[in-house]
């Protein structure tokens, strides 16, 4: 049976644009295949280090298996939970890992050099996480593997990686699809990007520290109305999808497609000729509202327990494969 895998990081809360862009759209895919696939969602806590965490770190661990759940995610034998380090194979590949990726390839990743931003103070980790991701994938022989096009570049790593390894000690990792069969594979090649609500230039991220610029998922819906009361649009004076000369009327009516799940061209066609900004900001401010509660209502009814259950079965199960896949990677470089 293929693998699906996936995880997002648990640093703080999400914003309403990491729900429509990656939480949902995973959702989705994951009900979607689970009858005939492995679907291995987890969090991965040891990424989640190599940035400062804020003391918060175990509840939002819980919180965002809590998030999947409240998306809509079915639970059945094929979906595993797991928290990434409950399951030690994965730093004992990464060592393994590292000694077949270079420095020159490994410093060539856009995330690291954004992230380090050219300083030497910078945490190891930071420089080493894509080949801690390698071996999140490789353990489990996953081959698709779902995400932003922010880490298309960690995927092709992976891919090297494995393809290296092969060469030098026999068919022992799994090769990834590559990045353009997982766009086909996610089915979101238009790729979903939620904008900043007071500079519509820019997409819409947690870091933001502007509160008005993103709505959060924990947000009071009436709050959520009054951020999108504010949002910047133009002086345009008509409602048209015009990303290029209109990204805040843009931002609006794709928001509103995706928390309505309505077709972004029926959206478009039911504004068509109108002209009365205040309208639509009501308009989506009152789906934003009924999304986020009837979503905040899900996750409250969502017990700490249940989560501690999945990730119990789900650890023993991650344990069980991605140790059967170390020892053989273990066993080519003579370790044992
Ligand atoms: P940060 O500001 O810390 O980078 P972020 O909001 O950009 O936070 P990430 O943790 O970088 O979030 O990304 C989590 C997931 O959400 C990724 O799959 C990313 O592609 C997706 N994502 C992030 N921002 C948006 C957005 N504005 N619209 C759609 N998807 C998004
Ligand atoms: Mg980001």
């Amino acid at each position: 049976m293929k693998t699906i895998l996936t995880g997002i990081r648990a640093n703080s809360e999400l914003t309403l644009g990491n729900y429509l862009g990656a939480l949902l759209p995973m959702v989705r895919l994951a009900n979607k295949h689970s009858e005939k696939m492995n679907v291995n969602i987890f969090v991965p806590d040891l990424h989640s280090i190599i940035a400062d965490i804020d003391g918060n770190l175990q509840k939002n661990i819980i919180r965002t298996i809590k998030y999947y759940l409240a998306a809509g995610l079915k639970i059945n034998p094929n979906v595993h939970i797991y928290r990434q380090s409950y399951v030690p194979a994965h730093s004992e590949l990464c060592w393994i890992l590292n000694c077949i990726a270079t420095m020159g390839e490994a410093s060539r990743m856009t995330q690291y050099k954004e992230k380090s931003d050219g300083r030497d103070s910078c945490n190891v980790g930071i420089f080493d996480y894509p080949i801690l991701m390698a071996a999140d994938i490789l353990l489990y022989s996953a081959e698709y593997v779902p995400i932003g096009e922010d880490q298309f570049q960690h995927i092709e790593l992976t891919r090297n990686l494995a393809m290296r390894f092969n060469n030098r000690f026999g068919e022992i990792f799994t090769v990834p699809v590559k990045t353009a069969e997982q766009v086909e594979f996610m089915g979101i090649s238009d790729g979903v990007r939620i904008r900043d609500l007071l500079n519509p230039e820019k997409k819409m991220s947690k870091s933001t520290a502007a509160e008005n610029s993103k709505i959060m998922l924990d947000d009071d819906p009436e709050l959520a109305k009054k951020k999108i009361m504010s949002a910047t649009t133009d002086s345009l004076g008509k409602i048209k999808y015009d990303m290029f000369n209109q990204p805040g009327i843009s931002n609006l009516l794709t928001i509103d497609a995706l928390v309505t799940d309505t077709p972004l061209q029926d959206v478009i066609s039911t504004w068509a000729g109108e002209t009365k900004y205040g309208d639509l900001k009501k308009k989506v401010g009152a789906d934003v509202a009924t999304m986020l509660s009837e979503f905040q209502n899900r996750l409250k009814d969502i017990q700490d327990d249940e989560i501690f259950a999945l990730f119990d079965l789900g650890e023993k199960y991650a344990n069980e494969v991605a140790n059967a896949k170390l020892r053989e990677a273990q066993k080519a470089f003579g370790l044992r």
